[in-house]
């Protein structure tokens, strides 16, 4: 589970991808990693991944549920993940050739804690300049009454006498082809091989509890939708001296009604009257932090965009920020006095060659277009 990558990732999608892209992506994959034509030492692994990513987004309530808590299942409390994603198919034949399967492990070794995902929505101007608070997660931890044990403090947990502590059964089947060796987990101690005859009170004899964490997240300047913050350690306690797992901090930063970002840079659209854009201006355009003055040549085209150097988002990694790009855009106006009119009127009327002598190729082209050249 440590580097377990993002499903979406995985297949190379958006979180927006229609079904058929994902189908097609995963065909693509799979074929590309099959380990029958990849001979690759990691074709495997990535064809499990492939596989196991394309069981879960082919899924809508699979889908549904890894896009609200990403690696984690509900069903099984916080623990589990989508490890039990279902491997049919291929990846069955493919556990018997490489011997996979990943059952055989001892079951009294360490085991590393599951990582966690938490999703945090925060507001478009916290991105830019980061933003310290704290947050409340529900996670496992060992109890401390047994010490992750879950045996009664004083009593020790049993090797279990079915399996001597392998946590594995094996069954033996006669078939036609044969005798057939089946290995399973073992019921007896349900495959943990240990048996706790005193259980703790505290935890019940699992030797976890559920509890709420506060957990202080410093989120950088510059951050951007999507971005993901690794808290090491922060995650599920591990099993029997096994380390913690990580919390994964996954930013969604809501979007700003004036400003649009595209990675460092901002962008904004400030409405210009007609007089302004033909006559010039200066007008007062807001950025990130204070009023800047802008300066409006005349003859300024609808659509211009100026550039507020350094005006933009602090850039994450590295010194500096990005710009600001300002587009105008020339409003028509739409309520017009009697006078207004009569003066408009005027104008028209004296609007020949010369108001127009940048634009003339423009009015040229398009009068060609009319006579249909
Ligand atoms: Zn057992
Ligand atoms: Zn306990």
């Amino acid at each position: 589970m440590a580097d377990k990558r993002d499903y979406y990732e995985v297949l190379g999608v958006g979180k927006d991808a229609s079904d058929d892209d994902i189908k097609k992506a995963y065909r693509k994959l799979a074929r590309q990693y099959h380990p029958d034509v990849n001979k690759a030492a990691d074709a495997e692994t990535k064809f499990k991944e492939v596989k196991e990513a394309y069981d879960v987004l082919s899924d809508g309530q699979k889908r549904s549920t890894y896009d609200q808590y990403g690696h984690i299942d509900p069903n099984q409390g916080m623990g589990g993940g989508f490890q039990g994603a279902d491997f049919g198919g291929f990846g069955d034949i493919f556990d018997m050739f490489f011997g996979g399967g990943g059952n055989r492990r001892d079951p009294n070794a360490p085991q590393r804690g599951n990582d966690l995902q938490y999703t945090m929505t925060i507001e478009f101007k916290e991105a830019v300049f980061g933003k310290e608070t704290d947050i409340t997660i529900p996670r496992t931890e060992n109890c401390d009454t047994c010490h992750g044990t879950g045996a009664k403090p004083g009593t020790k947990p049993q090797t279990c006498s079915v399996c001597h502590g392998s946590g594995q059964q094996e069954v033996v089947q006669n078939t036609p082809f044969g005798r057939m060796v089946n290995r399973r987990s073992c019921s007896n101690c349900n495959g943990t091989g240990q048996i706790i005859k005193d259980k703790c009170s505290t935890c019940g004899g699992n030797g976890k509890v559920k509890k709420q964490r506060k957990i202080h997240v410093k989120i950088p300047a510059g951050v951007d939708d999507g971005a993901q913050l690794r808290m090491t350690g922060e995650g599920e306690g591990g099993l029997r001296g096994g380390p913690s797992g990580d919390l994964y901090i996954v930013i969604r930063v809501k979007s700003h009604d004036f400003f649009e970002r595209e990675g460092d840079d901002i962008y904004c659209e400030i409405p210009l009257t007609f007089a302004q854009a033909a006559l010039g201006d200066e007008i007062e355009i807001p950025t990130l932090t204070e009023k800047v003055k802008l300066k409006i040549p005349a003859g300024t085209q609808t659509g211009t965009y100026f550039r507020l150097k350094g005006k933009g988002v602090p850039r994450l990694r590295g010194i500096g920020q990005g710009d600001q790009h300002v587009k105008v855009v020339v409003v028509t106006p739409s309520k017009l006095s009697e006078e207004q009119k009569e003066l408009l009127r005027q104008f028209a009327s004296m609007d020949g060659e010369q108001t127009h002598e940048h634009e003339q190729s423009f009015f040229d082209r398009m009068k060609r277009a009319f006579r249909g050249d």
